[in-house]
């Protein structure tokens, strides 16, 4: 035991051909608590050997979005472009051997081919042309200067077969599979053989990724018997759906990862209820912290069948990770939305005191740090803005000028600021108006935020303060007297 846990090693492999989502990090995710809990070594590795799809900035973006989930890597980033000549070297030695061979045939055989085994109703996939050239035939296509690519011989019956540690036993026909290419015209290898050339000079142990990959790990297994070596364990993680339960895409909300750092998760919600998409500890635990998941992380329990994202789920795991933050720690957190959202006539620097008072009204409510702006703008604006119908939601018009002339008189002359002073004259003012308190608190409410739903309301007028609540009550005064002369 003692053995195999010291040689765990796994890496992340991602191409950076766009920004990392939501499926590339649970995978990143499942990799580096396999090590951790392993007590192994997790490799990152950039395998950006698909030139023409690259995408600037990808791989900037791919190491952020780790860092920002605290999954550190032990070694790399490797980048495969760095390691051209290893790749070319594999490739070479496997046409050496005949286990690879040279294909001339241009762009447009290819694409004719294509088009007659469509029309045949054949499956796709090369038809081993160059495979039989002669070595007059050969020499001949080499004179014309075509650059040739090196293609694998597939075998062209029995099966090839592995163990999948999450989905078992696998077998595929080997007549399925054609003489792919493994060193593309342009000398870069691809995806197939630069893979497992570093999958094996790395010495990975186990190779976790997406489900979308088993079709290919015949070929790979297919790779390692050629060259003689000894093919890493594989186990391919269930696929991610959306909750119509269709491969998961951007429609569900599935966007860069990064977009969910804006929006206002946390990482550490993010990394519990990544955790949980295909993993879980049992049939009922929600909240695992970091530790915990590390510590109890198997392959035993990765499920076999698809995991669904829900967002709402996302969401309440989020708010409760908002709630159990520190005053500090939310404050903190809160600020850099704050400066980002609230509107540009909002004086910025915020003052952090001014904040440290309005946190604790909003931080039961929040799911995301992003609606903290939202939640909190009437702290900030000098002026508000809202309909005169919003104060006479459940009042009328003479009945609510009357109450607001009332409290204005009473808390004028009010000694202390304070929520409880505040609600110790307000709350009696409701029965001398013979008005409900939750109708004359709402009118309140409204004149004071603009809103119907605020947080409390005296801690609310507390944190805002004497002048500005006074200035607020009069101004929706003013709005429904101007209303009423109409
Ligand atoms: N570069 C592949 C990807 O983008 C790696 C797949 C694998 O892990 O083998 O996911």
């Amino acid at each position: 035991m003692a053995k195999s846990k010291a040689t765990v090693r796994v890496r992340f492999a991602p191409s950076p051909t766009g920004y990392p989502h939501l499926g590339n990090i649970r995978t990143a995710l499942f990799n580096w608590l396999f090590a951790r809990h392993n007590d192994g070594t997790f490799i990152l590795r950039i395998e950006d050997t698909d030139v023409a799809r690259l995408v600037e900035g990808a791989t900037d973006m791919i190491l952020d979005s780790l860092r920002w989930l605290g999954l550190d890597w032990d070694e790399g980033p490797y980048f495969q472009s760095q390691r051209l000549e290893i790749y070319r070297g594999v490739a070479d030695q496997l046409v050496e051997e005949e286990l690879a061979y040279l294909c001339y045939c241009s762009p447009q055989r290819l694409e004719s081919m294509r088009q007659e085994q469509m029309k045949r109703k054949q499956p796709p996939g090369y038809d081993r042309h160059c495979r039989h050239l002669t070595r007059e035939q050969r020499a001949e296509t080499e004179a014309s200067g075509v650059t040739p690519v090196v293609r694998f011989k597939s075998p062209f019956e029995g099966q090839t077969s592995f163990h999948d540690l999450i989905r078992g036993e696998i077998v595929f026909e080997n007549s399925t599979l054609d003489d792919f290419v493994l060193l593309k015209s342009d000398g870069y290898p691809t995806y197939h053989l630069a893979n497992i050339v570093d999958d094996h000079l790395m010495e990975i142990s186990h190779v976790l990724r997406a489900d979308e990959w088993l079709s290919s790990t015949p070929r790979h297994v297919l790779l390692y018997q050629a060259l003689g070596w000894q093919p890493p364990q594989f186990a391919h993680l269930p696929m991610i759906l959306g909750p119509d339960r269709a491969k998961l895409s951007k429609r569900h909300g599935a966007t860069a990862i990064d977009e969910y750092r804006d929006q206002g998760y946390l990482p550490q919600a993010m990394v519990n209820f990544l955790a949980l998409l295909g993993w879980s500890l049992d049939d009922k635990t929600e909240f695992l912290s970091r530790q915990e998941i590390v510590k109890h992380f198997s392959l035993d329990r990765v499920s076999k069948t698809a995991a669904v994202f829900n967002r709402d789920k996302l969401d309440w795991m989020n708010g409760v990770y908002l709630r159990g933050l520190s005053l500090e720690e939310f404050s903190q957190r809160a600020i850099s939305f704050l400066e980002r959202d609230l509107p540009s006539e909002v004086e910025r620097l915020l003052d952090a005191n001014y904040i440290h008072q309005i946190v604790p009204l909003i931080q039961e409510r929040a799911k995301t740090l992003a609606e903290v702006p939202q939640l909190t703008e009437f702290f900030f604006v000098e002026k508000l803005e809202y309909d005169v119908d919003l104060l006479l939601g459940r009042i009328e018009g003479a009945e609510a000028v009357g109450a607001l002339q009332a409290s204005l008189a009473k808390l004028e002359g009010l000694q202390n600021w304070d929520a409880a002073s505040l609600e110790a004259v307000l709350r009696p003012l409701a029965d001398e108006l013979n008005l409900k308190t939750g109708v004359f608190f709402g009118l309140l409410r409204v004149a004071v935020t603009g809103r119907t739903a605020a947080p409390p309301l005296f801690q609310t007028m507390d944190v805002l303060g004497r002048e500005r609540c006074l200035q607020r009550l009069r101004v929706a005064l003013d709005k429904l007297c101007s209303r009423l002369d109409r």
